[in-house]
């Protein structure tokens, strides 16, 4: 059956394409996208514009899924089909088809019919990229101009690659200039990153002396094209772009000890009035403030007091954010489980099906909290054993498992497979409320109580308890 309907699709591929050879076409300003999936992870296809979402279509019984999409903005979009997701730049008249094997998702993707040229170039750079991981990590403890003159030339064999396809195929500007950042942004990060990783491979206390024209690649770079906003290296570039401009103009200007990031509270704040005096394309804005919010809130843990200033610049440089009531939530369950105060009210269930609330739980006694999902295997093996040697070496504590993300039959089945005790176990029903009441992360990390009261939020089941 599946051959039959793909022969279909190839036939219809090629009228396609023998439309194509008209000499007075017009362009339709219909985009086909369509394809099969090997070894499904997921029952449908989701695309996106940037955070937008576009369309949704289930797998039929023949793994295909499809799109048929009217006048869409040309540009790049991605696709996901739960947990994996790429890219895919749509045109009008581009009739694209897919083949991907879960197993390999992006080794095995492969783009055909119109608009393929350019991604699969795309696709091409990808795998590149992460096949030259290793070598980029080795190359951070060379000096600077050896660094700079590599990372050149490893972008310039993409560049040279990206020039041979538009003298192949006729790829629009708007998908050059995509493809082109793709490259130049990718290896602009290596750049940006180097100083920092220098001075950890070098184990030296400050970052290394560069050459005066180290940076000269910035200034052919921009902070203002919409296209790039969701394009991965731009992003990554930016992200790592603001974390260099802040140590280094900190490090100078500042009053920052040693050279070293004492102070998260300045040096995020910083970093914010970096990025407002930059970037004016609002989305990008958007989307780094939200970064630098990430990295300072769930990350430093600093004091209630410094975070509350941390939220009030933030709401008078960005109140207009996209993000703003993600950010206010995180802030606002950050905010209630400080310590001394009463741990959330939350329910969570037992083995019998009972609601239990984690006042409850943590009531006269000393209560460890940690967390488990069922998709992450290792982390619960190793929990396992955590749990078990903890609790000879802290008898006097209850550790209490909470698990998220998991249905009830396979949680039940999982919590005997690990051996863990039963009565200690919970599942939370609602867990995208009880991840965002204690700030479920990173998965190590546990709550610590002491007669319903919070001692430590942002416990870690391994440095809390040495
Ligand atoms: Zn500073």
């Amino acid at each position: 059956m599946r051959y039959v309907y793909m022969n279909k699709k190839l036939l219809y591929l090629f009228l396609f394409i023998l439309a194509g050879c008209n000499e007075n076409k017009e362009v339709s300003p219909n985009v086909f996208f369509s394809g099969e999936i090997v070894n499904p992870t997921s029952d449908h296809v989701v695309l996106y514009k940037g955070d937008v979402f576009i369309d949704s279509s289930s797998l039929d019984k023949n793994r295909m899924f499809s799109f048929k999409l009217d006048s869409i903005e040309d540009g790049l979009y991605h696709f996901n089909h739960a947990p994996e997701y790429q890219y895919v730049y749509l045109e009008k008249g581009d009739s694209l088809i897919i083949r991907l094997n879960t197993v390999d998702f992006d080794e095995s993707l492969v783009y055909s019919g119109p608009g393929e040229e350019i991604n699969n170039f795309m696709m091409e750079i990808f795998l590149a990229n992460e096949g030259e991981k290793g070598l980029i990590d080795r190359l951070y403890s060379v000096d600077a101009e050896s660094f700079s003159r590599k990372i050149d030339s490893l972008e310039q064999l993409k560049l040279d690659l990206l020039n041979e396809l538009t003298l192949e195929s006729n790829i629009s500007e708007k998908a050059l200039q995509i493809a082109k950042a793709n490259i130049v942004y990718k290896y602009a990060t290596y750049k940006e990153r180097y100083p920092f990783r220098h001075k950890k491979l070098s184990a030296k206390k400050e970052v290394p002396k560069l050459p005066k024209e180290f940076y000269d690649y910035r200034k052919d770079l921009t902070y203002n094209n919409k296209n790039f906003t969701y394009l991965r290296p731009y992003y990554e570039y930016m992200v790592n772009h603001f974390g260099n401009l802040s140590s280094m103009s900190c490090s100078n200007g500042c009053d920052i000890k040693d050279k070293m990031v004492k102070n998260h509270l300045h040096f995020n704040k910083h970093k914010l009035k970096l990025i407002d005096s930059l970037v004016e394309e609002k989305e990008l804005k958007d989307n780094l403030f939200r970064n630098v919010a990430y990295d300072y809130l769930l990350k430093v843990h600093d004091t209630e007091a410094n975070n509350k200033i941390f939220i009030e610049v933030f709401h008078a440089l960005s109140g207009n954010n996209k993000h703003i009531t993600e950010i206010d939530d995180l802030y606002e369950g950050i905010r209630n489980i400080q310590p001394n105060k009463r741990i959330p009210n939350i329910e969570v269930s037992n083995f019998k099906g009972e609601k239990v609330s984690l006042q409850n739980i943590a009531k006269n006694n000393k209560t460890v909290f940690y967390f488990w999902s069922g998709a992450n295997k290792k982390h619960l093996t190793n929990m396992s054993k955590r749990v078990l040697e903890l609790s000879e070496i802290k008898p006097n504590y209850n550790f209490v498992g909470i698990n998220i993300r998991t249905n009830t039959d396979d949680w039940k089945a999982l919590t005997q497979k690990a051996g863990f005790n039963y009565s200690n176990q919970y599942r939370a029903d609602n867990f995208e409320e009880l991840t965002k009441a204690l700030i479920v992360y990173p998965m190590n990390k546990c709550i610590i109580t002491e007669n319903e009261m919070i001692v430590d939020a942002f416990g870690d089941m391994y440095r809390s308890f040495k």
